[in-house]
């Protein structure tokens, strides 16, 4: 059980593997979601401005998935951390799925944008949910304004969102641990190097991420059955 004192703030990182016991797949696994798409096909803005239709094919396959899938032990066991240290605790995340949502967490930071939520490439409309698939042959959505409805998600060449709030989080923190993420997908995979030989840091995952030699400790396993066990209720 990870020892989290009364003025202890911890901030977790997760990735893609936080989610995968609930059956969304991992980008770069065995049944990696990039398997059937090139990345630079579909999550770039290069791609959105070549084939939003691919692009929108992309994200509605994925809406598809990620609408069946419930939160697993690894978001609850994060969830009834929350409960417990209140803003002690900073929750970011590069999923772009709701499943810490959906497990009752109500400060999540998602840095790599959210899957349920669209936004105009063209005006500054703020983004707004939308669950709608947009699979071909059905209509690209249009803004108002006349510019294209895109996903809510920071593709490849674009900015994170919020990274002044996470960074100030970093460095506020006495406790790091990063769950589920494979360690090579920058800024994220350096946030432990930046909080580093300051405070602990502890990795939790399926197998050593890239960057293992940063974490003062790895716990190799699923998140669903780590986290339940070393989280206090
Ligand atoms: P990644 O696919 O690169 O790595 C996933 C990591 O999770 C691997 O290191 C793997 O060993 C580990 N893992 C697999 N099953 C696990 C389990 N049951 N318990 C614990 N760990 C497990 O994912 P990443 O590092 O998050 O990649 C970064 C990018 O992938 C992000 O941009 C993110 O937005 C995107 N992504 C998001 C989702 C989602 O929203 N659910 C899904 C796939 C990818």
């Amino acid at each position: 059980m990870l020892a989290i004192s009364p003025t202890d703030r911890l901030f977790v990182l997760t990735g893609a593997g936080v989610s995968a016991e609930s059956g969304i797949p991992t980008f770069r696994g065995v049944n990696g979601l990039w398997r059937n798409y090139r990345i630079e096909e579909v999550a770039s803005p290069h791609a959105w401005r070549r084939d939003p239709r691919l692009v929108w094919e992309f994200y509605s396959m994925r809406r598809r998935v990620a609408s069946s899938a419930k939160p697993n032990p690894a978001h609850i066991a994060l969830t009834k951390l929350e409960q417990r240290l209140g803003d002690r605790l900073f929750l970011c995340t590069q999923n772009v799925d709701d499943l810490h949502e959906q497990a009752g967490s109500v400060r999540v930071v998602h840095m790599h944008g959210e899957l349920f939520k669209s936004r105009c490439d063209s005006c500054n409309r703020p983004p707004f949910g939308d669950t709608a698939l947009y699979d071909p042959p059905a209509d690209l959505p249009r803004c108002k304004c006349g510019g294209g409805i895109r996903p809510h998600i920071c593709w490849f060449g674009e900015v994170p969102f919020e990274l002044e709030r996470i960074f100030r989080s970093l460095d506020e923190c006495s406790i790091f641990m990063a769950v589920g993420t494979s360690g090579v997908v920058e800024p994220a995979a350096s946030f432990v190097a930046h909080v580093g030989g300051r405070v602990r840091t502890i990795y939790v995952g399926a197998e050593e991420p890239a960057n293992a030699t940063a974490f003062t400790e790895c716990l190799i396993g699923k998140a669903g059955e780590i986290l339940p066990a070393l989280l206090p209720t």
